[in-house]
Formats: structure tokens, C-alpha cells, sequence
């Protein structure tokens, strides 16, 4: 029956995995996987999380179906953590919400959503260079792919953001365009828009009336104020501006990496309305892009983010966490950085600094990232992305000597 079935090439981030299990190498390092690890390269489960499991399982709660748009308690408590305490499309009962199968799932119902009910053209823009699922993503659900600039190319000038470039793509396309934007840590590069330049874009995107989608997939995983201390505005900041200012977003939101629920597959998607009659509508049309997809949502991962999230004890626990997880990114960060200015690698390496999320952006080309895999048994993805927390005390001096001898050719 499957005689025409041409075969696909692999994925390119899951790939790397592939060839990584592959060998034999006993000093091999996988840098291609977006997840956090600890100290000793192993998966970590937060201990605030063990603690939620602990607390439900002693409820012996049922496993009977969630509804369509999956656990209330959970999505009321995923919009507060996102739009804040007193944000008034909640307060105004004009935010339709519903769970997701973590951040790819929300992504797939809004691009769904957007090629059945934007007005116009059906075309959405992403960043270049952007997450690459979110190419065959927005393409699956029948939207054309457009691209603007947030990186020109790499080199000492442009190690950040292209802020003139970025701009000038969000200029050039057409009026009311659907533009994605990553909340945070953006994912490859690590650069992030500052406050200021988020304040110009809000003013851009309004008088081109575009359309704001966010994706909020992944903590900063950097180290600043507030975070230790229970506040997650930092990266919060550009979604609570943009709303403030009277955008009516749409915001897909993942519990992966910010809990290490990956594998519990826990999300959500929300969209800013203007009022709660257009809630109800855009809520009742949410439930039938759901219904033949999957149904309804799986349920335990939506109670361990709810259990935490709505327990103080819990929450204050999960925050520190989340910054003792960031602070070991950092150690590496720094690690990494001194070790190839060490050993005098030519480049400039600050931005393994100055990045911040769970990845660097490294600068590597693809014929160097080759010759990681054949002559040190490295592998990560040919963009140069590496995960930072794949990175630990025994192997950053490895890895730092490998690039080092990578780059000198
Ligand atoms: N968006 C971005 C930008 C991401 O980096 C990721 C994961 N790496 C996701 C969405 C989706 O992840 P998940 O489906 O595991 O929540």
C-alpha cells in the first residue's frame, strides 16, 4: 500500500539525538536537546513538582476526561501567572483560554485558528532565524509562511538583536499581518528585544495594525532581580505591555522547561478579546478545532502546574528552583566563555555571555559543527545552537578545547 511513500528526511533537532545514540564514543556530548539538565547530565525532575505528585496522589483523584478546554483550575491559574495578578482582559472575563498539548499544541490550535478566522491574507511572519517547528507548524495548518529579521548574520557587529532590521521587515509587510513573536529567551539566539525596544515595536505593530502572537515557550533561565523573590515580570514583560497597550494577543504558553514537565505535555493558548460576548464565540470555535484533534486534553500534568502554581509553599519553592537551574546555566555560561579565551580561540565569544535562555547561539558554522561530530563525537544542530545545560563540570573543558581546535581548523 505505501509503495509512493517517498522517505522524509530526519528532524533536524531530534536527529541530532539520533546520531548521538549511535556512538560509541564514550566522551560524547548530545548539545541538540532543548532540556534542562543537572550537574551531572541527568534529567531533572523539580523537587516542588515531587512534592505536587505527592499531594495528588494522596487525593486518589480519578482519571475521568477533562473537558475540551481542558482543566479550569489550570488554565485560570496559567493566565495569571502569564498576564499578571490584575490584568483586565481577566478581570473584564474577556480572555478565552483553553489547555494545550504543551507549547507545540498551542502553537498548532492558534496557527488552526488563525487560518480559519484572521480576516485577509494568510500569511504569518516569523523570525529568522526562528524555533524550526514553527515552519512546518504554521504550513500544516494553511497558513504561508512569511520571515522578518531578528539576526542579519553573525559576525562582531551583530552579535545582538538587528533591531533596524527587525523593524524595517515589520514595516514592509502588509497592514493587519500576523506576526510571531517570542516572548522570551528567544529560541536559537538567546537575544531578546529590551524593554525599550519591545515599547517601539508595541507602537510599530499598532500603527500597522498587525497582529501580535506570541510564543511564551521557555524561561530566561538568567539571572536578575525579582525572580528569586517571586515575580516572574521579567518575563512577563513584553506579553503584560503589549496587553496593556491594548493589543488583543494571542499567547501560547508551555510547562516544559519552566517545570520540566516535557514529557507531560502541558500548555495553553489564550486570545485577548475585546469583549466577553467575542470571548464566548472565539471560546466555542476553540472547541471545535479541538473535538477532532484530540478530544480533550490529558489531565495529570494540568494538575501538577495548577497543585503548584496555587499553593504558596509550592510556588515559592518552584521559583527558587527555577533560579537555582538558571544559575548553573550561568556557571556554564562563564565556564565556557573563560575556557575559550584560554585557549585563545579566534572570534569573539561574549555572547555565550550575554545570552540568556536554555541556548546559545554560538556562532559555529556548519562545516565546524561536522567536524565536532566526526572528530570529538559533539553533536548539536547545524544553525551552531547549543543547549547550555547539556553542559556540566566534566565535560565544558572537553567541549571548549573541541571548539577550540574546531574553529583553528
Ligand atoms: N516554542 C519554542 C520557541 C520552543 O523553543 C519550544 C520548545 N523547544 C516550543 C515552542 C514547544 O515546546 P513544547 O511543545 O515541548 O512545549
Amino acid at each position: 500500500a505505501w509503495a509512493n511513500v517517498p522517505a522524509g528526511p530526519p528532524d533536524p533537532i531530534l536527529g541530532v539525538t539520533e546520531k548521538f545514540k549511535a556512538d560509541q564514543s564514550p566522551k560524547k556530548i548530545n548539545l541538540g536537546v532543548g532540556a534542562y539538565r543537572d550537574g551531572k547530565g541527568k534529567p531533572y525532575v523539580l523537587p516542588s513538582v515531587l512534592k505536587a505528585e505527592e499531594i495528588l496522589y494522596k487525593k486518589m483523584l480519578d482519571k475521568e476526561y477533562l473537558p475540551i478546554t481542558g482543566l479550569s483550575d489550570f488554565t485560570k491559574a496559567a493566565a495569571k501567572l502569564a498576564y499578571g495578578e490584575n490584568s483586565k482582559p481577566l478581570d473584564e472575563n474577556r480572555l478565552a483560554i483553553t489547555q494545550s498539548i504543551s507549547g507545540t499544541g498551542a502553537l498548532r490550535i492558534g496557527t488552526a485558528f488563525l487560518a480559519r478566522f484572521y480576516p485577509g491574507a494568510k500569511a504569518i511572519y516569523l523570525p529568522t532565524p526562528t524555533w524550526g517547528n514553527h515552519i512546518p507548524i504554521a504550513k500544516d495548518s494553511g497558513l504561508e509562511v512569511k520571515q522578518y529579521k531578528v539576526k542579519r548574520y553573525f559576525d562582531k557587529e551583530t552579535v545582538g538583536l538587528d533591531f533596524e532590521g527587525m523593524k524595517a521587515d515589520i514595516k514592509a509587510a502588509p497592514e493587519g499581518s500576523i506576526i510571531l513573536l517570542h516572548a522570551c529567551a528567544h529560541n536559537p539566539t538567546g537575544i531578546d528585544p529590551t524593554e525599550e525596544q519591545w515599547k517601539e515595536l508595541s507602537v510599530l505593530m499598532k500603527e500597522k495594525k498587525h497582529f501580535s502572537f506570541f510564543d511564551m515557550a521557555s524561561p530566561r533561565f538568567c539571572a536578575y532581580q525579582g525572580f528569586a523573590s517571586g515575580d516572574i515580570v521579567k518575563d512577563a514583560f513584553a506579553v503584560r505591555y503589549f496587553v496593556e497597550q491594548g493589543h488583543q494577543i494571542l499567547l501560547c504558553q508551555s510547562f516544559a522547561k519552566n517545570l520540566g514537565l516535557y514529557g507531560e505535555r502541558v500548555g495553553a493558548i489564550s486570545f485577548v478579546c475585546a469583549d466577553k460576548e467575542e470571548k464566548a464565540r472565539v471560546d466555542s470555535q476553540l472547541k471545535i478545532i479541538i473535538r477532532p484533534l484530540y478530544s480533550n486534553p490529558p489531565i495529570h500534568g494540568a494538575r501538577l502546574v495548577h497543585t503548584i502554581l496555587d499553593t504558596p509553599e509550592l510556588y515559592k519553592e518552584w521559583l527558587v528552583e527555577v533560579k537555582g537551574m538558571a544559575d548553573r546555566i550561568i556557571s556554564m555560561r562563564e565556564k565556557l566563555y573563560n575556557k575559550l579565551v584560554e585557549l585563545k580561540t579566534p572570534g569573539e565569544w561574549g555572547h555565550i555571555k550575554s545570552q540568556i535562555g536554555m541556548f546559545s547561539f554560538t556562532g559555529l558554522k556548519p562545516e565546524q559543527v561536522d567536524k565536532l561530530a566526526e572528530k570529538s563525537s559533539i553533536y548539536l544542530t547545524r544553525d551552531g545552537r547549543i543547549s547550555m545545560a547539556a553542559l556540566n563540570e566534566s565535560n565544558v573543558e572537553y567541549f571548549a578545547e573541541s571548539v577550540s581546535k574546531a574553529v583553528k581548523g
